[in-house]
């Protein structure tokens, strides 16, 4: 078996050796620089409290797991799990609303949920003061994490497997031969190792650097408090204790006010989320002392009591019984804030044998350390990964300045009610395509994403609306549905439909693959035969060995060594460099270059029945049907402007995304911009996009599927080439799968009523029962229904009534046939 190290015996370290072991690695050291019995790091000080519930399925799911390990951890009759439940309470409206909300993503994600009244909130937790709450949520499976003791009991038992711990042993360096690890240097010398994986939490940036990975999470203080003995907790949990609990009121969550709470036997903890952000840098913490205890530790500053006093009064509120209370001891707590909220796991591109996982909560930490496991030992996570992954993270992202605001953003917001498309005001204009300015002319409302600024309407098609047709006028939309959107959506959609429309699609990666070794790369990595002749356009599947999709990409042959990819993620990026330097090493002279081209290119898709009367006054090539069939492309020069022009369209309408280098991209859009005005040509945002792209069933990687599922059951079945000849990565896997019925499917709905808005990832009941959730929803304005696109059990046929659940309302949809537009293509194909 592999030499493995690992760095940190926090709470994700020790559970990373345990699931190494328990999977039959034996050779695992685990390096601390503090000492085992208290590293001193965040998990020595943690309260524990593990609220399973998020947004994100996969986040749910290593909380889920988590619980399910650490109560299975036991030792003298003591487990490391308090499951005493978790209750979240409301004091506002707009709260209680978001509650409803919150108990969707339970139902979506499986786990037992239960909104409760005000009066049951307080037969559940008395000491509340019933003046102020207006309901909850209750979530039976949570409760308290023994981190601390689960930490001890996992070196335990790793240990009598045969894991190493070196306890007050510096990692100081990490060894490389070339681009992949050998070890790592300590004062008392170098260890050997295949494989080594940083565990060190907050101190993930300084170990990153010892091999030049840039590791994008900012270390915070927060602030928890103790309070002197609390009267009404008097007594209450002597039984409790003998357990070696200490609690037994369910973990309390006031997220108006940023706070949390649980029992210390007879005192109360108090988490505080509403104070400034107080960014820290590890290495300014010097040494971890040899004498780490309750109140010396690095991970431990000293208490600001002027941060935590409004948090005092709002408690003392919120729990009258504080009031006979004071504060008995605080402190600063450390621990790590990313970009996005995510933790980090996974290896970066160019290096080999170097992995972390960091930026974790105790909540996700056994469900991480498992994930982590088993990729190194399987090549695959049964539950996705693809949001946790280091190289999800953009360049402009891993910058220092970038970190630090996103992460003190994420910090004072970590507790506030987040719209799905609520966007930071800081930092913006990061990245901006060569159109930008013409966009702002006609008053583009931006969103960000992954640095880039993209329209999603145009204030200058407003008037528009008022021109439209009565078939295609905006429905109204409830409040929390009818944010960051506008009925120009409409009108841009319908402007697409029938006339011409210009989309951005500058902010899609696009990679250049090249070099001899190209389309033996491609080939093995894809499900379809890329070996085509230049100028052919392939919509193809990356899977890994299990047939699941790792992602979906355009192939574009430019050249016999040369290709173009349009892919979903920097992580795509970081998978083709890898698989392009590995083969590389195997067959030199078979040599392969990756490169990102996007912002060096810039991408106008020009789409609508009318798309050609725009193009052929300015064009110097045939781009009829017979001169340029759909999915094929060439070179062609627009008033001067040499463009390449892609036959394609994520919209469902005749067009082409017209790519050029990025320095003509204005000139470009000035062009198509001036020949359109005859015909109509407007400018459409992602909003419209959005909605066309849902109407025609085109999928997105990472929102409708993901690594959990494969091509049959998301329906892309027509993406892989059942008599390929060559292998490639998930070829047997596929043939197995083909002959299997699958037990879910990706469906399209629409909703009954013609109106009610769904935003994505609300469960979905068939015959009463949660039986599936929603990946991406928005309204078709063409078909004149919200739809949503949803995971089902795989007997649930056309036709099939369901329910979708949104903030607590139950909203009739319909599965439907797809595409729900021009369903024989004939659009396209003019
Ligand atoms: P750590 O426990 O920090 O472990 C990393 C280890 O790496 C350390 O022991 C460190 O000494 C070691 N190390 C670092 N560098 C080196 C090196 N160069 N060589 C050798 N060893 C090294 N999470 C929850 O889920 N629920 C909560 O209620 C909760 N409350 C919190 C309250 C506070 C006040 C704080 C600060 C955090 C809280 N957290 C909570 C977050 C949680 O504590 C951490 O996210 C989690 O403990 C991180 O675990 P870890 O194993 O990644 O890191």
């Amino acid at each position: 078996t592999q030499r493995v190290v690992i760095i940190g015996a926090g709470i994700v370290g020790t559970n990373l050796a345990d699931e190494l072991v328990s999977r039959g690695w034996t050779d695992i050291t685990v390096v601390e620089q503090g000492p085992l019995h208290m590293p001193g790091g965040s998990t020595s000080h943690a309260p524990g409290l593990v609220f399973q519930t998020s947004p994100s399925k996969t986040m749910t799911h290593f909380a889920r797991y988590t619980v399910e390990k650490l109560l299975s951890i036991e030792k003298d009759g003591h487990r490391c799990f308090n499951q005493v439940g978790g209750l979240e309470v409301a004091t506002t409206p707009a709260r209680l609303e978001d509650l409803k909300r919150k108990h969707g993503y339970a139902s979506s994600w499986g786990i037992e949920a239960r909104l409760v009244s005000a009066e049951e909130c307080f037969k559940m937790y008395p000491h509340l003061n019933d003046d102020m709450v207006l309901g909850g949520l209750h979530i039976p499976t949570d409760g308290l994490a023994l981190a601390a003791r689960a930490t001890q009991l996992l070196i335990e038992r790793t240990s009598k497997a045969g894991v190493r711990y070196l306890g007050h042993t510096p990692v100081t360096g990490i060894e490389r031969d070339g681009r992949h690890v050998t070890g790592v240097s300590t004062p008392g010398g170098i260890i050997p190792a295949d494989i080594v994986v940083s565990c060190a939490g907050f101190w993930g940036v300084e170990l990153g650097a010892m091999v030049g990975v840039k590791i994008p999470l900012l270390p915070l203080a927060h602030q928890y408090a103790k309070t002197t003995a609390v009267p009404a907790l008097a007594g209450r949990n002597i039984n409790s204790l003998l357990n070696g609990m200490n609690a037994t009121l369910p973990i309390l969550r006031h997220q108006d006010k940023g706070l949390y709470y649980r029992e210390h036997g007879g005192q109360y903890g108090i988490g505080y989320y509403g104070h400034r952000p107080m960014p820290i840098v590890a290495s300014s913490l010097g040494l971890t002392p040899r004498d780490v205890n309750e109140k010396n530790m690095p991970s431990r500053l000293d208490f600001t009591t002027e941060d935590f006093d409004p948090a005092w009064k709002e408690s003392q509120k919120l729990l009258p019984t504080l009031q006979d209370t004071e504060i008995a001891d605080g402190f600063n707590g450390i621990f790590s804030f990313t970009p996005d909220g995510g933790p980090i796991l996974g290896q970066p591109a160019h290096i080999d044998g170097f992995y972390v996982a960091e930026a974790v909560w105790v909540t996700h930490s056994a469900g991480v350390a498992r994930a982590l496991a088993q990729i190194l030992t399987t090549g695959r996570s049964e539950i996705d990964v693809s949001e946790c992954e280091l190289s999800r993270f953009e360049e402009i992202q891993l910058t220092q300045d970038y970190v630090n605001q996103t992460g003190q953003q994420n910090f004072t917001e970590i507790y506030d009610i987040i719209h799905p498309l609520q966007q930071r005001v800081s930092p913006r204009n990061l990245r901006v395509s060569p159109f930008h300015s013409r966009q702002q002319e006609l008053g583009a409302f931006f969103l960000e994403t992954g640095g880039w600024e993209r329209p999603w309407w145009y204030e200058a098609n407003k008037d528009l609306v008022k021109s439209l047709p009565p078939s295609w006028q905006p429905v109204d939309r409830d409040p929390w549905s009818a944010q960051v959107h506008s009925p120009i959506s409409a009108a841009e959609a319908w402007k697409t439909r029938n006339a011409v429309a210009m989309f951005d699609m500058t902010a899609f990666h696009r990679f250049e693959v090249c070099g001899p070794g190209a389309v033996s790369l491609l080939q093995r990595l894809t499900t379809s035969n890329i070996s085509t002749k230049p100028g052919t356009v392939t919509y193809t599947l990356l899977l890994n060995d299990e047939g699941s999709i790792r992602g979906d990409i355009f192939v574009l042959r430019l050249d016999d060594d040369v290709f173009q990819i349009g892919a979903n993620t920097a992580t795509d990026l970081a998978y083709l460099t890898r698989e392009g330097r590995v083969q590389q090493q195997e067959n030199p002279g078979q040599w392969i270059q990756v490169r990102d081209i996007t912002g060096s290119t810039c991408c106008i898709g020009l789409w609508g029945p009318r798309a050609r009367d725009v193009i052929s006054g300015i064009s110097t090539v045939d781009l009829s049907n017979q001169g340029l069939p759909y999915f094929t492309l060439k070179k062609a020069v627009l008033s001067g402007i040499p463009v390449t022009m892609i036959r394609k369209s994520y919209v469902g309408e005749l067009g082409w995304e017209i790519q050029t280098s990025a320095e003509y991209g204005q000139r470009l859009w000035d062009t198509i911009w001036q020949a359109g005005k005859l015909h109509g040509l407007i400018a459409g945002g992602r909003s419209a996009f959005n909605s066309l792209r849902l109407e025609k069933g085109y999928r997105t990687y990472g929102a409708d599927m993901t690594t959990e599922h494969n091509p049959f059951e998301a329906g892309l079945a027509y993406a892989v080439e059942a008599n390929k000849k060559d292998d490639f990565v998930g070829k047997a896997a596929i043939q197995r799968l083909s002959n299997q019925v699958p037990s879910r499917r990706l469906r399209a709905l629409t909703v009954d009523d013609g109106r009610s808005m769904i935003l994505g990832k609300e469960p979905v009941f068939y015959n009463g029962k949660a039986a599936g959730y929603v990946t991406t929803a928005a309204f078709g304005y063409t078909i004149r229904k919200p739809i949503a696109y949803a995971w089902l059990p795989g007997g649930v046929d056309e036709g099939t009534k369901v329910e979708i659940e949104y903030f607590g309302k139950r909203i009739r949809a319909t599965v439907e046939t797809e595409s729900l537009y021009d369903p024989e293509m004939n659009r396209l194909s003019q």
